[in-house]
């Protein structure tokens, strides 16, 4: 089957479309390139073009394509403090095209990118899939719509999703095959990593959260992981599953500095830091409660040694100090 995957050069979705390869599906990615890498399309042909600026059932209908992942969203909480029309414009109105995209083409299956942001300020953690949605961020906030959006359309044109609700994407392809490339980049493990390369202290946001060392408590999910959830959430609908939203995360929570000392170990490096003020919408503490996706999904992380996140990292950014190339 062919599987369209919307936003398949991103860091996430690139890492999906080697999975789908891997399984015998036919991945066919559509990417504008803003924020995505050709050179992290392999093994699939690449539609280069905007998702709000194409017509969507047209590429449905002529690639042929039975079903749809996407990771074509911005992703970034600060920005999209700043800048909610992007969020709102992509996230949402470029979201509600695929909808409509879907119906018009009589595609059923869509596998979408969620994010624990959802729940914003968590009251307990774990944090499991029947936690109250409280977003603090436009960036959640445009996630939480469209699930909601996704909901209705599938009670009223039987369209069947899995939203997938990602803890802390993290790690690189075992193989060195792709990694994380963020322009600018934001993430805790690419920042500790270019520190390394470029032997520059780290800043740490904030060390008086109330977690054991102070710092904030993240669940770092390695990101072949989150690709080998969407396959087996992809084989559940085809084989007549339902609708459902899922927790991916390991369960576990590491605290940045425990991060710091481990991309130490790793790379074998002294990491000198820099205590700086608390970054803005940060939760102290998010970790996932992942039971559902392995009871209904049969999903369980391949690499959940932060030990081994790591390293794949450090694998990928050794061998691309500047990123994919152009
Ligand atoms: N963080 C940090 N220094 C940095 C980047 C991130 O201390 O240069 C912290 C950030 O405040 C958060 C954690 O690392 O507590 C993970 O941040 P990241 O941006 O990787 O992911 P997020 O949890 O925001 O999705």
């Amino acid at each position: 089957m062919k599987v369209l995957v919307l936003g398949g050069a991103g860091y996430i979705g690139s890492h999906a479309v080697l999975a789908l390869r891997e399984k015998g599906f036919e991945p066919v990615v559509l990417d504008d390139l803003s924020r995505g890498h050709r050179a992290a399309v392999i093994g699939a042909g690449l539609i280069e073009a905007d998702l709000t600026a194409v017509d969507l059932a047209a590429v449905l209908k002529e690639s042929e394509c039975g079903a749809v992942m996407h990771f074509a969203a911005l992703s970034q909480v600060g920005e999209s403090v700043s800048r909610p029309d992007l969020y709102y414009r992509n996230n949402v109105a470029g979201g509600l095209l695929l909808l409509d995209a879907m119906v018009k083409s009589g595609v059923r299956y869509l596998i979408f990118s969620s994010s624990a942001a959802v729940y914003g300020e968590p009251s307990r953690v774990p944090i499991s899939e029947d936690h109250p949605t409280a977003p603090v961020n436009p960036y959640g906030a445009t996630k939480l719509a469209f699930e909601g959006a996704m909901r209705w359309y599938a009670h009223a044109f039987g369209l069947r999703y899995a939203s997938l609700r990602y803890f802390n994407a993290a790690g690189a392809h075992p193989d060195g095959l792709l990694g994380e490339d963020h322009r600018p980049e934001t993430h805790l493990i690419p920042l500790v990593l270019k520190a390394v390369l470029g032997d520059c202290p780290m800043a740490v946001f904030g060390n008086d959260y109330p977690t054991y060392d102070g710092t904030c408590i993240r669940d770092y999910i390695h990101v072949c992981d989150l690709a080998s959830a969407h396959l087996l959430a992809l084989q559940a609908l085809l084989a007549g599953e339902p609708s459902s939203v899922f927790n991916l995360g390991t369960g576990r929570g590491y605290s940045v500095l425990q991060m710091i000392e481990t991309a130490r170990r790793v790379t074998d490096h002294d990491i000198s830091i820099q205590l700086s003020p608390r970054r803005p919408g940060d939760p102290a503490e998010l970790v996932a409660g992942s039971r559902l996706a392995g009871e209904r999904l049969g999903w369980r992380p391949r690499y959940p040694e932060l030990e081994d996140i790591v390293t794949h990292a450090w694998r990928w950014h050794r061998a691309h100090p500047e990123g994919y190339p152009a």
